[in-house]
């Protein structure tokens, strides 16, 4: 008797414990579904009026409206650099929210990685020429299709150059490699800048890091771009990493599975039997 009255204790226990954790759980999901709406009300009411004034200051800026005082354009540029800036946090607010809600919908397709990162290279290069930073690119001779969403690829190359340009000195060249190792294809970008201190391995991937004090920055950044790289690379079961060393510079590569193009020959070979 004594037994069996211990059991139905410890089983009474164990069923209280469990409850206690699904109540736990259930309050930990509704918390995060709160924050996960609140996040992107939040971005799109904050991002929807910040696209007027951006557009507002174009106007101003263009001339559209008539002639602008000269006096006017350091106010006009400071607001016009601001807004953007804001626009560039909401906007990586908004993709981290998507990714980790599990909301992107990746548009796979076969892509060629040289053609990836020239397209890359072109929409950078008109900022890289503003600071006087050259871009080239090393194509990889062979075949190097991956698999991936274009779209958000170029967002990770974007990422990885724009921060290549950001830490480089005047007049020095960011380098764009692809090449094939092994079974994977690895776009890498390669700056002279001024490279990442060991102690931060940890925290370049992680939110909201920014390793630098900002008067050493070109521009502003949010320390959300890189984490949100990683997690685009990693939903194309690829692997990003860097390697760098303080005052010579850094590399940051990504590494795709190629993708098998079949054998022209072996392609035509139809089985009549
Ligand atoms: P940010 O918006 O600040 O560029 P990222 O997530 O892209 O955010 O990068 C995080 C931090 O990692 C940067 O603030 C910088 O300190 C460091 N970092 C990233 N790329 C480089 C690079 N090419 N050279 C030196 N530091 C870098």
């Amino acid at each position: 008797v004594d037994n069996s009255a211990k059991f139905y204790r410890g089983y009474q226990d164990r069923l209280q414990q469990m409850k206690l954790i699904e109540e736990e759980n259930e309050r930990t999901k509704a918390a995060l579904e709160i924050k996960s709406q609140f996040l992107s009300t939040v971005s799109h009411e904050l991002r929807t009026p910040l696209t007027s004034i951006i557009g507002s200051l174009e106007l101003v800026n263009n001339g559209v409206l008539g002639e602008m005082p000269q006096n006017f354009k350091p106010v006009i540029d400071m607001a016009t650099k601001n807004s953007r800036r804001l626009a560039n946090l909401i906007d990586d607010l908004l993709d981290l929210q998507k990714i980790e809600a599990g909301e992107i919908d990746f548009q796979m397709e076969p892509i060629c990685s040289n053609d990836l990162a020239r397209e890359a290279i072109d929409s950078i290069s008109g900022y890289a020429s503003m600071l006087g930073i050259s871009l080239e690119l090393h194509v990889c001779k062979d075949e190097c299709q991956i698999m991936g969403d274009r779209k958000r690829l170029i967002q990770v190359m974007n990422n990885l150059l724009s921060n290549a340009l950001k830490f480089s000195k005047d007049d020095d060249a960011v380098k764009v490699f692809v090449e094939n190792v092994g079974s994977r294809v690895r776009i890498s970008v390669e700056d002279k800048g001024a490279g990442i201190p060991d102690f931060a391995e940890e925290r370049v991937f992680g939110k909201f890091s920014q390793l630098d004090s900002s008067d050493v920055r070109r521009v502003g950044g949010t320390g959300l771009g890189l984490n949100i790289s990683k997690q685009i690379v990693e939903s194309h079961n690829a692997e990003i990493g860097y390697v760098s060393a303080l005052g010579v510079g850094s590399t940051f590569h990504v590494d795709f599975e190629r993708l098998e193009v079949m054998d022209r020959d072996e392609a035509n070979v139809e089985n009549m039997s």
